[in-house]
């Protein structure tokens, strides 16, 4: 049994250690501290890495990894690693961000219980030899209303939980579909409607375009008099002067943030604001939290190196294992129509379209896909493209590939088309799968035909005239060339006419030479699947 060589670095929580050397195959290496050059010595020997957000994993350290397919992130930000050249590589990238969705959750309404009650600021005024009972009189968050902005994994364990506690809440994520079932009492709006409505704002979302800079002095400006805002997600949602500016004016009753625009960061003047309280990017520190990303990311790259399944990975769909074995079948037959559309192609692939109708949809359809980009692509390309670097060596090179589905059958139970734009010309192919599990074509170029691809064969595309077919079989007798089966399409009488020949054997050039020299044949390709 081959064994993988796993370095476990900054920390990462024993109990992922212990899940690695049970597996038996995989050798974990750890180095809770490690110099760069210590590293790049020992980079190229790694199978995987696991890392938090200490160790930088930069192109030149990627570059340095010649044995490298995965690396783990415990958590959930990936800053530190250089996604791109991961991608570029080959290399998967995983994070682990379920884990701490818990501990984040509880650290967010802690901030909202501190701030409401002003627990640090008392405490600090208390070890100062002061009683002051007057100054920090607080507010109650039974019955106000929450604003949860982002209803993700973390979004939306805090409505739940301020739910129980008593607190009316709304949330705006425009991701989530009105239609999807929420927990009760928990109402979609419009931001327009959490600025307007809520007592306390929290913050769940990642930082994007447009959560940059979400809350600025005109969104503020739209807020109760006297709000009070939580922000555990990600530095710079919140801008810090334009807070200040609100928390100054009482415009905003209180801030708590856990995370800043720059970090570490113990100078921002919002320090200065007694209505304003902090921690130092916490939201993910629990005991619990670190044990549980460290389990959940260890297990993540034991089951991708050893099973094959992808599930968190930021560069590629995710496929639980075991599916590409249950889905085997369209795998292959994928794979097979890919290999054939690419041979019969003459040209510079230009853009590659993917349909997926009926059961297939089943399946996560963007492996499909990168299988037959991969397919594609590794016909003319020496080495290095995989599953995961397909589509980045695609958009490389200029190939635009599309992909559509529809849950409902198409004529078949199942069918996958493929068609292919090159600079001189255009294919298209379609295959489904019969009970037997067998990878059928069905269509070449809107011609209907019933082929198993396999093995070697023979297209031809001529002009629908007698004799051609006679012709042929000719040619492969003289040349011993024995024919296993043949499909024929014609779009008319005396039109375009496509066959497809089975053959026992590999056809040589002189063979294929002879065969384009038959009058009325206008292409003859050999073809192996
Ligand atoms: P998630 O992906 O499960 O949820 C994010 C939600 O935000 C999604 O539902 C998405 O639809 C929504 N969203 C995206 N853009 C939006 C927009 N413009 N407006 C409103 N909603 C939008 O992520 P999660 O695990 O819940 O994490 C949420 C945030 O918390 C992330 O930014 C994560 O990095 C951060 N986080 C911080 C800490 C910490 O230590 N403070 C720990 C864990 C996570």
């Amino acid at each position: 049994m081959s064994t993988y060589n796993v370095l476990l670095l900054d920390g990462i929580d024993p109990a992922g250690v212990k899940l690695l050397e049970r597996t038996g195959a995989i050798v974990p290496i750890v180095h809770d501290r490690i110099s760069r050059e210590k590293l790049l010595e020992l980079v190229p020997e790694a199978d995987g890495i696991i890392v938090r957000s200490g160790t930088m994993i930069d192109k030149e350290l990627i570059q340095k990894a010649a044995r490298l397919r995965v690396v783990g992130r415990a958590g959930v930000g990936v800053d530190n690693v250089d996604i791109d050249a991961a991608t570029e590589r080959g290399i998967l990238v995983m994070n682990s961000p379920g884990g701490s969705t818990t501990t984040t959750a509880e650290h967010a309404i802690a901030m909202l219980f501190a701030q409401a009650r002003s627990i640090p600021q008392a405490y600090l005024s208390l070890k100062n030899g002061k009683w002051e009972k007057s100054r920090f009189k607080g507010t109650e968050i039974t019955g106000k209303t929450l604003g949860v902005v982002g209803l993700g994994r973390i979004g939306s364990e805090v409505a739940r939980k301020c739910q129980a506690m008593g607190m009316n809440v709304l949330a705006y994520d425009p991701f989530i579909n009105p239609d999807t079932p929420l927990s009760s009492g928990l109402v979609l709006v419009s931001l327009g409607e959490i600025w307007e409505k809520a007592d306390f704002i929290t913050f769940h979302v990642p930082l994007t375009d447009e959560t940059r800079n979400l809350v600025n002095s005109e969104t503020i400006e739209l807020m109760k008099d006297g709000v009070r805002l939580v922000n555990c997600s990600r530095g710079g949602i919140v801008n810090e002067s334009d807070l200040l500016a609100a928390l100054k004016s009482g415009k905003v009753g209180g801030a708590a943030l856990d995370v800043f625009e720059t970090e570490p960061n113990t100078t921002t003047p919002l320090l200065g604001q007694d209505n304003f309280i902090a921690t130092p990017h916490l939201g993910a520190s629990t005991v619990e939290a670190q044990r549980k990303v460290s389990e959940d990311i260890c297990r993540q790259v034991s089951d991708f190196l050893l099973k094959k399944a992808v599930l968190g990975a930021l560069n590629f769909p995710q496929l639980d294992a075991g599916q590409v074995e249950q889905y085997q079948h369209f795998v292959d037959l994928a794979g097979r129509m890919a290999s054939f559309i690419g041979q019969i192609s003459d040209g510079r692939i230009q853009s590659v379209a993917l349909r997926y109708s009926g059961e297939v949809c089943e399946m996560n359809l963007n492996y499909l896909t990168s299988v037959v980009v991969q397919r594609l692509l590794s016909r003319t390309l020496r080495e290095g493209v995989n599953l995961i670097n397909a589509g980045y060596v695609a958009r490389l090179r200029g190939i635009k590939v599309q992909q559509t589905s529809v849950d409902v059958p198409e004529n078949y139970t199942n069918l996958i088309t493929i068609e292919i734009r090159t600079d001189v010309e255009t294919h298209r192919v379609a295959g489904t799968v019969f009970t037997d599990r067998l990878p059928r074509i069905v269509g070449v170029d809107g011609f209907s035909l019933e082929v198993v691809p396999r093995g070697h064969m023979i297209y031809f595309s001529n002009n629908d005239k007698p004799g051609v077919i006679g012709n042929i079989g000719t040619v492969l007798g003289q040349s011993n060339v024995n024919i296993a089966g043949m499909q024929l399409g014609r779009d008319q009488e005396g039109g375009r006419a496509l066959a497809l020949l089975l053959v026992d054997n590999a056809v040589g050039a002189d063979v294929l030479q002879r065969l384009q020299k038959i009058d009325n044949i206008l292409t003859a390709k050999a073809i192996k699947v």
